[in-house]
């Protein structure tokens, strides 16, 4: 499937340590055909997601595939929050299918949590941030 391809690359570059691979080493990695793999990257391109530099290796031609926007790490901790890690329904979720992201209750109503949480906690840093500054005058 072209979009099962189109995320591996997207890991792949995201893990790689400059954002960027070959496009000759991409297609060996991921054990593909290159003609798929070019498309792939030719779609990718299209909706800025990568950037293609023609560049010679080994005396042939090839293209430095350079991950446009990396992804910021997140720890496991930073979502945890978030109802999907402990579902029973998470295997059969997925969107298009009859359980899905876009009208599930249990992930609503955990972002809800989350966001009075930090709205909560951006509040008390403002006021702890207007008494320290009406205690200094
Ligand atoms: S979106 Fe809802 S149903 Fe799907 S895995 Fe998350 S909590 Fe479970």
């Amino acid at each position: 499937m072209p979009e099962e391809l189109e995320e591996k690359i997207l890991v792949m570059l995201q893990d790689s340590k400059e954002g960027s691979v070959l496009q000759c080493e991409l297609w060996k990695v991921l054990n593909s055909g290159s003609r798929e793999v070019s498309r792939s990257l030719v779609k990718m391109e299209k909706r800025n997601l990568i950037k293609r530099e023609s560049v010679q290796e080994g005396g042939r031609k090839t293209y430095r595939i350079t991950l446009l926007r990396k992804a910021p790490k997140i720890d496991l901790a930073d979502v945890s929050w978030c109802s999907c890690l402990t579902c029973h329904d998470l295997s059969r979720c997925g969107r298009g299918q009859p359980i899905s992201p876009d009208n599930c209750p249990k992930l609503s109503i955990s972002i809800r949590n989350e966001f009075l949480k930090h709205s909560k906690d951006e509040e008390i840093k403002r006021l702890s941030s207007a008494r320290k500054d009406a205690d200094a005058k």
